[in-house]
């Protein structure tokens, strides 16, 4: 606006110059109400009709249809619309294209006044050049915030796919995500006749642990049982948190000897190590194992994998029991 203004009344028209200069209030007052969040609108649509009002005059002053201001009048709509109020824009739209006919039928029947600009096609030059940049500074600013919307909505996306797949504690796989895994392997291992196993993992007397040494421990001691069989788990398989203490072990293209075999090593280490934190508790497992029958329901090989791991909890915690034996 001051260069306008500066413009004006270098080309000689002082009238024009002065309502440059007064619009700079109504900018003034948009910018005092852009620092309060919740009226950022009244703030877009207070700048849309200081441009508005600056732009009528404009055009009522210097040339009237004719003059280099009317296409200025998109500016409005653009202010208005600027962070996604569709309507805000659409009524200045309208608002614009009624004032241009209202100065096309007063400029034919009434008259303006005459133009004091002294070198009209400079105005012009000087005007669209003006527009063009504008329009070049919106899209670029329209083109920024689109791909910041897009960044910010991928990452929600990520952290969505993270809150419905992994286990907040362990991050491990969630029981959802087991079950999703568990089923694509199904279709796999039947599919290419491959072998598939899983294990049942239960952390002894648990409760114990978290009655003795509180639950900040017991949640401890469950992120140490995740680290040291995921550490011994193949990238292939799949580990995860199936619900409280209890973990399971998706063993694709394994037989139920690998599985039995992993699943020692798996109890052995756990034995052998020794949870972080105040005590330092002692955990142990019970694993039950089964490999699934092809044709059967995947819930069923979890069923015989966990009724092997009751007989392992019964007959004294801390070994590795197999279930199911039979193969497809
Ligand atoms: P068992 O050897 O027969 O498996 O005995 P247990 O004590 O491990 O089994 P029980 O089912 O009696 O107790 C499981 C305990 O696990 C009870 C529950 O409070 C605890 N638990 C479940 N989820 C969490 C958790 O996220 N954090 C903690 N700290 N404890 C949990
Ligand atoms: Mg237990
Ligand atoms: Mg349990």
């Amino acid at each position: 606006m001051p260069l306008f203004a500066g413009v004006y009344a270098w080309l000689g028209d002082p009238r024009a110059a002065t309502v440059c200069l007064l619009a700079l209030t109504g900018v003034a007052a948009s910018a005092f109400l852009a620092r309060q969040p919740d009226r950022i609108p009244h703030a877009r649509n207070t700048l849309a009709a200081s441009v508005f009002l600056l732009l009528l005059s404009l055009v009522w002053l210097v040339g009237g249809i004719a003059s280099p201001s009317v296409a200025w009048l998109s500016v409005c709509p653009m202010v208005a619309a600027a962070g996604g109020s569709r309507d805000r824009g659409l009524r200045w739209v309208a608002a614009s294209v009624l004032a241009m006919l209202a100065v096309y039928l007063y400029e034919r029947w009434i008259g303006l006044p005459a133009v004091l600009v002294r070198d009209l096609p400079l105005l012009y030059l000087v005007g669209n050049t003006c527009f063009i940049l504008l329009v070049a500074l919106f899209l670029v600013r329209y083109e920024r915030n689109n791909d910041l919307a897009l960044a910010r909505l991928s990452e929600a996306m990520a952290t969505i796919q993270r809150m419905a797949t992994l286990d907040d504690l362990t991050g491990l796989c969630n029981r959802r995500e087991l079950l999703r895994v568990l089923e694509a392997e199904r279709e796999r291992a039947e599919r290419y006749q491959l072998p598939l196993s899983v294990c049942v993992l239960d952390i002894d007397s648990f409760k114990r642990v978290n009655d003795t040494f509180g639950h900040a421990v017991g949640d401890e001691v469950l992120r140490h049982v995740a680290d040291t069989v995921q550490a011994l788990a193949r990238t292939t398989d799949c580990f995860g948190r199936y619900g409280g203490e209890e973990f399971l072990l998706v063993l694709g293209n394994t037989d139920l000897p690998g599985a039995t075999e992993l699943a020692e090593r798996v109890r052995v280490a756990v034995m052998n190590s020794r949870a972080p934190g105040p005590g330092r508790p002692a955990v142990t497992l019970s694993i039950g194992v089964a490999r699934h029958v092809h044709g059967e329901p995947i819930q069923r090989v979890i069923e015989v994998a966990d009724r092997a791991l009751y007989t392992a909890k019964s007959e004294g915690r801390n070994q590795v029991r197999t279930g199911g034996a039979s193969v497809a």
